[in-house]
Parts: C-alpha cells; structure tokens; sequence
C-alpha cells in the first residue's frame, strides 16, 4: 500500500508537467530582470517551480509526502526541504544561523536544465564577466545549483568576451609571496599599494571633455581594493585623495608605489613631489618605492595592482558600451561600484558542500556584507561617451 501511494503522485506530477511543458527556449532573463527573479517575482516563482518540478519530481512528491529522499536521489547530501511557497530548497544544519531565510535556504536549481543555464549567462553578464569562483559565490546568495561550477565554466567557455579575454597571452608567473602579503593580524591597507591608471575622457559641459585619472589603492594583505578619481595630478589633488582615503580606512603604515617607467610624465612627477613626500613623512608612514618591472624586488605589489587593474578595464569596458562621456559624478560612482565588485571577490575557493563555509572575501576583513551590487550599467542617457585606458604596462 504504502509503495502504490509512494508511485501515485509521482506519475501525477509526471503527467501534468508533460502537459503542460514550457517553451524554455522562449525564456529570456535579461540582467535587468535579475532582480525580479532573485526576488521570485513577476511569474519567476512559477517559473523556477516548473523547472524544479521537470527535473525533482520525484524528489517533490517525496518532500510532499514527508518521507525521506531515495538514496539514489542526487539531492540527497543537500538535505531538501520544501518550502512555503512550494519550492524545494536546500536544507542543511544551519538552520537555526541568524541569517535571512532566503540566504540559508535558497532554492535549488538543477544544473542541466536550460532555464537555470539562462539564469547563470545573465547573472555572468551583470557580474561583467568575473571569474568562476566569484560567480559561484554570488549565486549561492539567491540559488543553489548542484554541480554548478561545471555550468558556469561552459558558460564562461561560450561567452565570446570571455575567451578573448583568456587568449590574451603574457600572463606574469607570479614570485613567491612577499612577507608583506603574509602579514596578518593587521587591519586592512595597513600596507597599501598605490598606482594611477587613465586617462578616461568625462564630459565637462556641452562638446566640452576632459582627461581624468584614477587612483588605485590596494591592501596588500587583503587584497582590498579603492579607487577614486583624480581631477589633476597636481599634489594637491593627489592629497586629498590620499586623506579621505585615510579618513575611510584609516593610516597604512606602509606604502609602496611604482618609481620607474610604469609611471609617465607628470605621474612621476606627482609622486617625485617634495610635498607628497612631507605629507608621508609626517604622517609617520613608511614609503616604499619600487624599481620598475621587478616583483622579485621590494614586494610583490606589481602583479596584483595589475590583476585589480585587469578585473577593473573588464567592468568598465562593459560600462562603455552603455556610455559615452560619463560626467565627473558619473566616472566616480562607477569607480565605487567597480571597488564594491572587486571587494566581494572570494578569496577563497567555493566548495561544492552545503555544509561548508562561504567563501571568505575582501568584505570580511572590511567588516562590510557582502552585498556590493555589480555596476550598474544603464548610465544610458549621457551619450558620446568615449573612452581611453593606457595599458598598464605603459
Ligand atoms: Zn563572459
């Protein structure tokens, strides 16, 4: 008795969706939409119920019926409960966490259905294409997908920007870590790396543009990461940033930048400035000047100033295509998002177990959740935006 009611709803449920089986191809999840559907609404909750229900029918039948999964059940270690709102979600011992509902137990999406692969090629879209890592984290914040990172690496395989991206070759063998990046206990930028990157054209007024520059500063132990726009490369202005950058995050006891050809013209000059030097000094920090083009020399500071530089041309080539000439304001607002993403990336891999910690990111050390939205990207209505980075190794 108890295996014909086990196999009854099952073939129920089998039925109905076969009859009423979607159009997946009809489907689309823009990168606008992500926020309806993370929410689950505007039809999304159905949406996301239909697929379940095509791939864990049976394991939906079972949650029903409140029995245990199968053991062959490939959901099985995720310890499935069924929602309020009829969804299967991934249960686990951290139930009892202080942790938003929708955090703990997200929904489960299975990896090889076309509606979940949808969902990950626009969530690869607004996080601009970061790596696998980062986008397995993110996601696990709104959805669980078993097996996933498999279907997000095809996904990364078949985006064109991104094997473009992979082709580049030059990529730097990294030495082995400076004892400066090794240096924990310490608060975040407490050794901070600095360098300038641009020039990017802003629009002043009408047909009027201008050249501005951007500051990056990086904890070299955390990785941390913040950018601010630099009107001229006078002193002054470099001070400036250099104290509400202070203000923020507090002294860096140490701060190393470039001295040498990375820098050009008056990038030198900014940072060869008698009164950028007093300022340091008497600030009581430790200034530590790199020659070029040796990581091997005085830290390993070069290699990952470029690979924030790398991570920031990708999120602001994708800004482009949506501006022409960002006002001042606008520049800097994409500068702070662009910092936000950068700070969220995991540090750490991204396991595939339930029970396992999340990744730990740059946020952490911060003190900050990590809930720092991807640029926005719809900057749309300033037009002729036009757009010019030097390669970082000019
Ligand atoms: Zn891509």
């Amino acid at each position: 008795m108890a295996v014909l009611d086990e196999i009854r709803p099952v073939r129920a449920q089998q039925t109905g969706t076969q009859i009423s089986s979607l159009d997946w191809d009809g489907i689309k999840v823009e990168v606008d939409d992500l926020p309806s559907l993370v929410r689950l609404d505007g039809g999304y909750l159905d949406l996301v119920k239909r697929c379940q229900e095509e791939a864990y029918s049976e394991e939906i039948c079972r949650l029903q019926a409140g029995k245990w999964l199968q053991k062959s059940s490939s959901l099985l270690s995720l310890a499935p409960i069924l929602g309020s709102d009829g969804l299967v979600r991934l249960g686990g011992c951290a139930g009892r966490a202080k942790l938003p509902y929708e955090v703990l137990h997200p929904p489960l999406l299975p990896a090889k259905h076309q509606f979940t692969a949808t969902i990950v090629r626009a969530f690869h879209l607004s996080l601009k294409h970061v790596e696998t890592d980062y986008q397995i984290s993110f996601i696990r914040q709104h959805f669980w997908i078993p097996g996933g990172r498999e279907l997000v690496k095809r996904i990364r395989r078949e985006c064109e920007k991104c094997r473009r991206e992979r082709a580049k070759p030059g990529e730097q063998i990294m030495a082995d870590l400076h004892e400066s990046r090794l240096e924990f206990g310490s608060p975040p930028f407490t050794r901070t790396a600095c360098d300038l990157f641009g020039p990017i054209d802003v629009l002043l007024s009408r047909n009027r543009t201008a050249k501005r520059r951007g500051v990056l500063l990086t904890c070299l132990v955390t990785r941390a990461v913040y950018l601010e726009m630099v009107t001229t490369l006078s002193s002054d202005d470099f001070l400036l940033i250099l104290r509400r950058f202070i203000g923020l995050y507090g002294q860096p006891r140490v701060f190393h930048t470039d001295n040498g050809t990375n820098f050009v013209g008056t990038e030198r000059e900014l940072f060869e400035d008698p009164e950028v030097f007093q300022f340091i000094r008497r600030k009581g920090m430790q200034w530590n000047f790199q020659p070029p083009r040796t990581p091997h020399f005085g830290g390993a500071h070069e290699s990952l100033v470029w690979s924030a530089k790398r991570a920031l041309y990708a999120a602001l080539d994708e800004e482009k295509k949506f501006l022409r000439h960002p006002t001042e304001e606008t520049l800097r607002t994409m500068l702070y998002e662009v910092a936000g993403l950068l700070n969220g990336r995991p540090l750490t891999a991204a396991s595939e177990d339930p029970a396992d910690l999340r990744p730990l990111t740059t946020a952490d050390f911060l003190n900050r959740a990590n809930t720092a939205s991807p640029p926005h990207g719809t900057f749309d209505d300033a037009a002729g935006w036009t757009f010019e980075m030097e390669k970082a190794d000019n």
